[in-house]
C-alpha cells in the first residue's frame, strides 16, 4: 500500500526528512527542486519506520477507559457494550453485554482484567491442547501472562506463554498465535521452513497475522 504524504514542505535544505506528527500524519521536508519520484522512493524505503511510528501515535491517541455505560469492550473479536447493574455476583457477567455491578465500578479495571484472565485461562489451554493433540506437539508448561506487546512465546525449555489480552481477538486469530508458538517447539526461528510448518496447519495464517498487526493495538483495557 502506498503511504500518504500529508504535508510536503519544500525549503532550501539539502536533505529529506520525515516527521510523523502526534496525530499520525506524515510531514516530509524536502529540498526545493527534488523530484516527486525521488521523494516518493525515499518515503517507501522508510515505510516500516513510518508505519511503526504511526501505530504508536494511534496507540497514544486512544482515549482512556472510563468504564461507563456505552463503552465497548472486546471479546473474541467482537465489541460488547458495558451496562451497569445493581448488586450482582460475580461483579462482572458477559451475556451479550458486559454487566458490571455498580458497587464494583471503582475497581472496574481490575475486575475486567480478572475476567479476561479467567477466560484466557480456560480458552487458551483448550486451543493449545486441541492443536497439540491433533498435530502431536509436546510442550512442558503453559502459562498465561500479562504481556503487553507479546502475544505468545515459546522458550527453549518448551514453556508456552500467552497473554490474556489475546482473548479479545477472534478465535481464528487466537488459533494462529497458538499454532505459531506450537510450531516453535519444532523450530525456534522464523525461517522459511518454520513458516511452512505453520502454513501446513493454517494455510491462511497470513490473514490472521495481518489482523493482529492491524488491530493488535486495540486489544487493551
Ligand atoms: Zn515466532
Amino acid at each position: 500500500m502506498k503511504l500518504k504524504i500529508d504535508h510536503l514542505i519544500r525549503s532550501k535544505r539539502r536533505t529529506l526528512s520525515l516527521i510523523v506528527e502526534t496525530d499520525g500524519t506524515l510531514t516530509v521536508r524536502a529540498p526545493q527542486r527534488m523530484k516527486e519520484t525521488a521523494i516518493r522512493k525515499f518515503v517507501e524505503q522508510q515505510g516500516d519506520w513510518i508505519k511503526r511510528k504511526q501505530a504508536r501515535a494511534q496507540e497514544d491517541a486512544l482515549p482512556e477507559r472510563q468504564f461507563v455505560p456505552g463503552e465497548y469492550f472486546m471479546y473474541l473479536g467482537e465489541e460488547f457494550p458495558l451496562r451497569l447493574v445493581q448488586r450482582q455476583k460475580p461483579a462482572l457477567v458477559m451475556d451479550k453485554v458486559f454487566k458490571l455491578s455498580e458497587s464494583a465500578q471503582p475497581q472496574a479495571k481490575s475486575v475486567f482484567e480478572a475476567w479476561y484472565k479467567n477466560q484466557a485461562g480456560t480458552l487458551i489451554p483448550e486451543r493449545v491442547n486441541l492443536y497439540a493433540r491433533r498435530d502431536k506437539f509436546k510442550f512442558n508448561k503453559l502459562r498465561i501472562s500479562s504481556a503487553r506487546k507479546r502475544w505468545g512465546s515459546c522458550s527453549a525449555k518448551r514453556t508456552l506463554s500467552f497473554t490474556w489480552r489475546l482473548v479479545m481477538a477472534p478465535l481464528d486469530v487466537i488459533d494462529y498465535v497458538v499454532v505459531h508458538e506450537l510450531c516453535h517447539l519444532i523450530r525456534l526461528d522464523h525461517s522459511e521452513k518454520y513458516w511452512d510448518l505453520v502454513a501446513g496447519i493454517l494455510p491462511d495464517y497470513k490473514l490472521k497475522r495481518k489482523w493482529l498487526k492491524d488491530n493488535g493495538r486495540f486489544l487493551i483495557l
